[in-house]
């Protein structure tokens, strides 16, 4: 596979990139060579991203030495793809009224302790899982119904391959552990029109991405993306979790970790080269 891969950088215009973000698109662009790079800008939380984040990013990643396709596909511009794919998902999926502090409450009531947690925060306890979509409200966020797309599909497990973890070998969640650890996730935010799990299946496809390549901290939500590609009959990529960059205290570094942007190694004088011996690529 490796040689020929199309890869792909998917970062989102909400702050500086930093030293991690260099990493991650450096190894992209590392694992399609000589196939393709490409890069996509995430953009759907309307309220979180900027114009002149997205500036920066083109501008630290050909400072970085990178290229890649024009036009960038962006996610603001792809609002009808995620509709056409939440119209095909829809006898799966119902409307979801509840926040943050009802699911709390919910999954407090039975026990006590830690709430069960998955990549896509807490467990959905399936308060609003009989609701129609037809009384669907402004504010309703958009949930799949898991256990009836596991039905669907007439599968038990989900799995994927990983050519940086176990290469050769295949992770596999079953149905229960899938229910019980993750459960009926968000295809559609409120206001947004989508959630990052959707769009980042669809757009993987649209790309024709054959090796997804991204931080550890998203393995867990492959799964939820494997089903979505089951669902939508779109092929699994081959995927790549890397390491996450951390800081001298070995907390993982946030877009507001400014301290550690690319552009400020830049103006202080540093080479990519620099960044690319400290990333030890
Ligand atoms: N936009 C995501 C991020 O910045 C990338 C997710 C992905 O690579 O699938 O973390």
């Amino acid at each position: 596979m490796a040689g020929n891969a199309v890869t792909r950088f998917a970062p989102s215009p909400t702050g500086l990139l930093h030293l991690g973000h260099a990493y991650a698109a450096l190894v992209a662009e590392r694992e399609a060579s000589p196939g393709q790079f490409l890069l996509r800008i995430e953009d759907i939380d309307r309220d979180r991203c900027r114009a002149e984040y997205e500036e920066a990013i083109y501008e630290d990643l050909a400072w970085l030495g990178l290229d890649w396709q024009r036009p960038v596909m962006r996610q603001s511009d792809r609002m009808a793809a995620y509709r056409t794919a939440l119209v095909r998902l829809a006898p799966l999926t119902y409307p979801c009224r509840c926040r943050r502090g009802d699911i709390r409450a919910a999954l407090s009531a039975p026990q006590e302790g830690v709430l069960p947690a998955g990549p896509d925060g807490l467990v959905y306890p399936g308060t609003c899982r009989t609701r129609s979509l037809t009384d669907a409200g402004p504010d309703d966020v958009i949930r799949l119904d898991a256990a009836r797309a596991f039905d669907a599909l007439g599968i038990d497990r989900v799995g994927f391959r990983d050519q940086a973890i176990m290469p050769g070998h295949d992770h596999i969640l079953t149905r229960d552990q899938f229910l019980n650890g993750i459960g009926d996730v968000i295809l559609s935010r409120r206001g947004m029109g989508t959630s990052y799990h959707l769009a980042v299946v669809v757009d993987d496809a649209a790309q024709g991405i054959t090796l997804v390549t991204r931080g550890k901290d998203l393995f867990d939500s492959t799964y939820i993306h494997v089903l979505l590609q089951k669902l939508l009959q779109l092929p699994t990529p081959l995927y790549h979790h890397h390491r996450l960059i951390r800081d001298d205290a070995g907390k993982r570094l946030a877009k507001r970790d400014d301290a550690r942007a690319i552009r400020h190694y830049r103006e202080d004088g540093a080479t990519p080269q620099d960044l690319r011996r400290m990333l030890a690529l």
